[in-house]
């Protein structure tokens, strides 16, 4: 019987753990972003200089690309602590609380996903923000009085993958805004590389090339294939990476040379054979897809956007003629006018 690869898609906690022995901790291992690394290195010079808490800033961008790694260096440079939390945890007022008073001078907050924060939280930390005070209400009805409690000074660190869905008020009390984009190749080399000797991985540049090539641009994905080439070559081999090692390692993933995995050419699959190339709605994507919205998304989209497979219309999203030809079909009738080659309807 012929072997049957496994390899399940592993549970978000492995990818912590992973994201966490791998984390630069100090800015000058953070590879890649230069412009943003070079404001950061102002804006750290600075508050040691003027002996002030950075000011508050929003990191935007796709999953993976490190907002969260910029969030814990600046703390790590500072000498000062950070406290994480993120906006689905933050139901109500109340559960902002503790994080603002327990906040340290100079210290840092941060919040994943803070476009998923709901608007009375987002009210409730705006004085904290501008005034570094909050406004406890105490009693009810004609007994109601506002108590003022001020807070320590800090700085508060959001990160979002949609910075569209902030509201303006939210944005403006950020006074810095930095958005990370895609990773070339050579800078993921160097992550792969960087993460191996982490790893105690012996690792040749040819593999980890390759590795980089199909990370969709993305630091977690380089490590997560990383990750799971240095467990194929334990198994199957001495533990060191090499070119052939790594091509038999995504194979089995089933990751293809474009970095494309599963998921993802499911979702080209879904497109072009059951909604013949679209447009399709996100909404009727993920139900087909039985995924979230915002896995489609925030997880699987952005890349092959980005990658001009997938186009958004005012109709919907669009196969690309890229995107048949990657699946290996033909699309019934393209427009030669468009760019990416879309379908006419
Ligand atoms: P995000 O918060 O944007 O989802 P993370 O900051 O958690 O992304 O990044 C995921 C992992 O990718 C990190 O743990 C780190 O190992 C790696 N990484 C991200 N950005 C960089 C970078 N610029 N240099 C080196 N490694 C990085």
């Amino acid at each position: 019987m012929a072997r049957q690869p496994i390899v399940q898609a592993e549970p978000p906690d492995e990818d912590k753990k992973r994201d966490a022995a791998l984390r630069p901790r100090l800015l000058r291992e953070v590879i890649g972003q230069k412009s943003v690394k070079e404001r950061m290195e102002i804006l750290l010079r600075a508050a040691k200089k003027l002996k002030e808490p950075m000011s508050h800033m929003l990191f935007d961008g796709p999953p993976g690309l490190g907002k969260t790694t910029f969030a814990t260096v600046l703390p790590n440079e500072l000498g000062t602590s950070i406290q994480m939390t993120s906006g689905p945890a933050l139901t109500k007022p109340a559960d902002m609380l503790p994080f603002l008073t327990n906040a340290a001078e100079g210290s840092f907050l941060f919040i994943d996903e803070i476009h998923r924060m709901p608007r009375v939280v987002e009210e409730f930390i705006y004085p904290a923000m501008e005034d570094f005070r909050v406004d406890i209400v105490l009693g009810d009805g004609l007994n109601a009085r506002t108590l003022s409690m001020p807070l320590k000074r800090f700085t508060l660190i959001g990160a979002t993958t949609r910075s569209g869905m902030l509201s303006g008020p939210m944005r403006d009390r950020f006074k810095i805004h930095e958005h990370l984009d895609y990773y070339t190749l050579e800078e993921l080399s160097e992550i792969v590389t960087v993460n191996a000797r982490k790893l105690n991985t012996p690792i040749t540049p040819d593999a980890a090339h390759e590795l980089a090539k199909r990370a969709r641009g993305t630091p977690r994905v380089a490590n997560s294939r990383l990750w799971w080439a240095r467990s194929y070559a334990v198994s199957e081999s001495d533990g060191a990476i090499d070119l052939k090692l790594v091509l038999a390692a995504l194979k089995m993933a089933e990751v293809d040379e474009s970095g494309l995995d599963k998921q993802d050419r499911r979702y080209l699959e879904v497109i072009i054979n059951v909604f013949e190339g679209g447009p399709a709605g996100v909404e009727a994507m993920a139900a087909t897809m039985n995924l979230s919205v915002d896995t489609l998304s925030d997880d699987i989209e952005p890349y092959l956007l980005r990658e001009q497979m997938l186009v958004r219309t005012p109709r919907g999203r669009m196969a690309t003629l890229k995107a048949f030809q990657h699946l290996g079909k033909q699309p019934k009738k393209t427009d030669p006018e468009s760019p990416q080659g879309l379908l006419f309807a």
